[in-house]
């Protein structure tokens, strides 16, 4: 699949730099027509998109081509017409050559002196700073698929210095068709490529689609905040021009006047120019990073929680902004206007600073602009002096929210950020929400649910009654119902603290909030990990390997967290034997109360709400068994069974669940021999621990 890219070819020109030019050379991904291998509105200056030189000699290999920008490390004069160009170029001194796809010839330089760019048109183009070529050893075609050819080196010798007196006076900057942005300079010599990155806005009006609609009514309207923008900056006149026709197609239009028409209301209502914003101008540089709107950082951010599957934990402090319009985001995934999503507190007053997102967002159906409110109340007319509405508030229906402003909504805006699954048999037919557990760090868990959405509603909107909570609550109780039998993690798996270990080919893998899983063991998997101390002290307490074995045999079909046989295991010993502190220490490694309930016999055999403890864990283990009264465990067939059981949470309504759980009982003992004889003593592992612990 890979195009025919040659990695000697690549090497050879490596091999002719100084190796600490190589080493800090600025690769960027291109596909195969030369574009650049970025995603569309991302800039090329961005480090994110920056290969080091092995990275890009590994591009190579897996054959897909790279460029070069040039920045002061290259200038590469694109010998367009080789013919034409020979008068021109004869006294420039040799230098590496490669020859290009289509058979021309970039001639590689390194630039003495600061050179700029020039060109003689359509016979050759002196290229620096950020423009880019692609690198020997590429494969590529044109834009339309043809003309396939390697970038290969043609003349093979070290790179030459190039200084600007070895330049033929016609080599010179021509005025049509210029577009040579790193000319564009304010009239502090700031050139805008710079200011660019430090103002988006800018950045954006100059170089992505605007208008209509982001904001602007119509391009007229985004011509003049170009304007505007640029008279911030201190451009003059002729820069304001060259800028506008060399970023953005512009067309058509009266330049001089619309321009003369901006400085005067610019002048007259004594606008802000970059100078009053800083304390000493001169020692501002552009590119530092001053002023520059939704960093890339932050997008980044945002992205972790978008794309991270497990991103919907329950974070303190979250507070929900809602998107006023769509944010791209680095992979190339962007988040809608209107989404509304739970983040850090810095986050969203970075994002509520741009506009880019508040909590209260109103739009105007006539003109388009968003009004951000502190409160949840609306504006009652456009504030946009421009809108065709006049400031007049003409009918109900003006100024829609942006943000959730329903129960729906806000269930929804939940749902977007965590995960909820809801016992569907826990449904009532009418209003009652059911029993609804929320996803956090592996495991649905039920207690906290409840709370949890009324948080988050009330946060959403401070006015909100109880009766506005609940009608999310049920909201979302029915839009998650799951049966019962879907929880819990399915078959082989066991879920560990931040993993998830399948036990069929014993790997790791990330959480899923579609396992469904409802326990988890808090520890992190090693299976290197050896506990002799432990095993030690099983061996004197336990003393029969078979014994211990099948102790290990019923854990293990505890961990997987479904119900493989139908055994419980029954400790038997003197008093004295320890039995308390084995299960005290089983417990504990299958991560105590979240994974072990601690229910005796009698009250699971005898009340609704005893079964219903069992749910969601991984053991039932206790001591309290007395030898009086082992025939209550012959009520606990059901149970042990996994066959389905009614069970009440306290104060809510019944419902039926099949146990999963194992039991691990701890009684005193009873003679062996009495035990042979009785029938009750199948359903149980019997584990010996026959001497006292000293
Ligand atoms: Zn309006």
């Amino acid at each position: 699949m890979g195009l025919d890219t040659k990695i000697g070819e690549f090497d050879r020109f490596i091999d002719h730099l100084p190796e600490e030019i190589a080493e800090s050379l600025w690769f960027i991904p291109v596909r195969e027509d030369k574009a650049p291998d970025i995603p569309e509105e991302e800039s090329l200056r961005d480090e994110e998109f920056r290969l080091g030189l092995e990275e890009a000699r590994e591009r190579l290999e897996d054959g897909k081509n790279i460029g070069i920008i040039l920045r002061d490390h290259f200038s590469v004069l694109d010998v367009i017409d080789p013919e034409e160009a020979e008068e021109y170029l004869k006294d420039l001194p040799s230098t590496l050559e490669v020859s290009t796809r289509s058979g021309k010839v970039h001639r590689y330089y390194l630039p003495g002196d600061e050179i700029e760019g020039k060109d003689i048109p359509n016979i050759a183009e002196l290229r620096t700073g950020w423009r880019c070529v692609v690198a020997p050893g590429s494969h590529a075609c044109d834009e339309g698929g043809n003309g396939w050819g390697t970038y290969s080196i043609e003349s093979s010798q070290d790179v030459a210095e190039l200084s600007p007196n070895d330049l033929p006076p016609e080599l010179t900057v021509v005025e049509e068709g210029g577009k040579e942005e790193d000319r564009i300079v304010n009239e502090r010599g700031w050139r805008i490529e710079k200011i660019m990155e430090d103002d988006e806005k800018l950045d954006s009006l100059l170089t992505r689609n605007v208008p209509p609609g982001k904001g602007y009514v119509d391009i007229e309207e985004a011509r003049k905040d170009t304007i505007r923008k640029l008279l911030y900056w201190e451009f003059g006149p002729k820069m304001v021009q060259e800028a506008m026709e060399s970023y953005r197609k512009y067309e058509d239009f009266d330049f001089d006047s619309l321009f003369i028409n901006v400085l005067q209301d610019f002048q007259s209502n004594g606008e802000d120019t970059i100078s009053d914003h800083l304390d000493d101008p001169d020692a501002y540089r552009p590119g530092s990073g001053v002023g520059k709107k939704v960093k890339r950082k932050t997008r980044r951010e945002l992205e972790e929680w978008v794309s991270n599957q497990n991103r919907r934990v329950r974070e303190d402090g979250a507070v929900p902004a809602t998107f006023a319009s769509e944010i791209a985001l680095p992979s190339g995934e962007s988040i809608e206007e209107g989404s509304t999503l739970f983040l850090p507190p810095d986050l969203v007053a970075e994002l509520q600073e741009k506009e880019k997102a508040g909590r209260y967002i109103f739009k105007c159906p006539r003109c388009h602009e968003l009004h951000f409110q502190e409160k949840p109340y609306k504006p009652s007319v456009c504030q946009n002096p421009n809108c065709e509405s006049n400031g007049e508030r003409t009918d109900g229906k003006f100024l829609k929210p942006v943000h959730p402003s329903d129960h729906e909504e806000r269930a929804e805006a939940l749902m977007d950020n965590y995960h909820f699954k809801t016992v569907a048999a826990s449904l009532s037919g009418t209003s009652a929400a059911g029993l609804t557990h929320l996803y956090e760090k592996g495991v649905y868990d039920e207690e906290e649910a409840m709370g949890f959405i009324r948080g988050k509603v009330q946060n959403m909107n401070s006015k909100l009654k109880l009766s506005d909570q609940n009608d999310v609550i049920n909201y979302i109780s029915v839009a998650t119902q799951v049966s019962e039998e879907k929880f819990g993690v399915s078959e082989g798996k066991v879920v560990l603290e931040d993993r998830t270990l399948d036990l069929e080919n014993d790997e790791l893998r990330p959480h899923k909030p579609s396992d469904l899983a409802t326990s988890k063991i808090p520890i992190e998997y090693d299976p290197d990990a050896w506990c002799p101390e432990f095993l030690d002290y099983l061996e004197r307490m336990v003393p029969s390997e078979k014994d211990r074995e099948r102790l290990q045999e019923l854990l293990g079909t505890a961990l997987v967290g479904e119900k493989l046989h139908k055994k419980g295991a029954m400790v038997v010993g003197p008093t004295d034997a320890g039995k308390s502190t084995l299960i005290k220490i089983i417990r504990g490694v299958f991560g105590g109360r979240d994974n072990v309930s601690t229910q005796a016999p009698s009250t699971l055999a005898d009340t609704r709400w005893g079964k219903a403890k069992l749910r969601n864990k991984l053991l039932n283990s206790t001591d309290e068994v007395s030898a009086g009264r082992l025939e209550e465990l012959a009520t606990l067939k059901r149970v042990m069974d996994g066959d389905p059981v009614e069970a009440e949470e306290k104060r809510e309504k019944t419902f039926e669940f099949s146990p999963t759980c194992e039991h691990l009982y701890a009684a005193n003992q009873t003679p062996s021999a009495s035990r042979k004889d009785d029938a009750f003593w199948n359903r149980w592992i019997v584990i010996e621990t026959p001497n006292p612990v000293p």
